[in-house]
């Protein structure tokens, strides 16, 4: 998997840019998504980050997620709901592809220009576009065995 490393200051000015007041916190979390392209649980990022940050709360992730996602720097992947939702960076446009067996989700790369759906009507301003595969990985058909 390829590493991504950020400074401080690359973390600070996202932030900034965005119009979100920095805290420990939020650069922690951010630069965990931003280093880790595992779509992540809430759980998952609470857990990794709780040794180094015993003062974390599983509410300070969930709530930093959801504001982070509503300045546009981070982004959810519903995969039904609730605590199975999955969060990711999103520097770039792509897809995804969700395991329905495993619960695995992969980057897909795809062409949005080129992709043909109906856009929605005028006076409707669209800030993204999310793509979803459903279907089974290579590992759970057995293909790679
Ligand atoms: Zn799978
Ligand atoms: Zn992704």
């Amino acid at each position: 998997m390829q590493t991504y490393i950020f400074t401080t200051q690359e973390i600070l000015d996202l932030l900034s840019d965005a119009g979100v007041k920095p805290s420990a916190q939020r650069m922690t979390i951010l630069r965990y998504l931003m280093e880790n392209r595992i779509h992540p649980t809430v759980d998952e990022i609470f857990k990794s980050l709780l040794p180094d940050n015993p003062t974390l709360s599983r509410t300070t992730v969930y709530n930093t997620l959801r504001l982070l996602e509503a300045s546009g720097i981070i982004r959810s992947i519903g995969t039904g709901g609730g605590d199975g939702t999955r969060w990711d960076y999103s520097d770039h446009d792509h897809g995804h592809f969700l395991c329905t067996s495993c619960g695995h989700v992969t980057d897909v790369d795809y062409d949005s220009a080129s992709t043909s759906f109906t856009l929605p009507p005028e006076g409707y301003t669209v800030h993204s576009a999310d793509v979803i595969f459903k279907g089974i990985c290579p590992e759970c058909s057995g293909a790679l065995k």
